[in-house]
């Protein structure tokens, strides 16, 4: 299965691309990239958790710093 999220619009779809070829967005009619579906969700779970991980350092960095004055 593929997938894709278009940039324009943000529309995200499922489609039948065998070949992850650029196709059009259904939502809006631009060209969009298409991915395979595990690989598309595996980055978005690795951007999520380095994100999240980047959230938790800045919260205990702002707390120290809080505490301190
Ligand atoms: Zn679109």
């Amino acid at each position: 299965m593929s997938i894709y999220r278009c940039k324009y619009c943000k529309h995200v779809s499922e489609c039948t691309n065998p070949n992850f070829t650029p196709t059009q967005c259904s939502q809006c009619g631009k060209p969009v990239m298409v991915f395979d579906t595990v690989t598309f969700v595996e980055h978005l779970v690795k951007r999520y958790n380095e994100v999240a991980q980047e959230l938790h350092k800045l919260t205990r960095t702002r707390d120290k710093k809080f505490h301190k004055n």
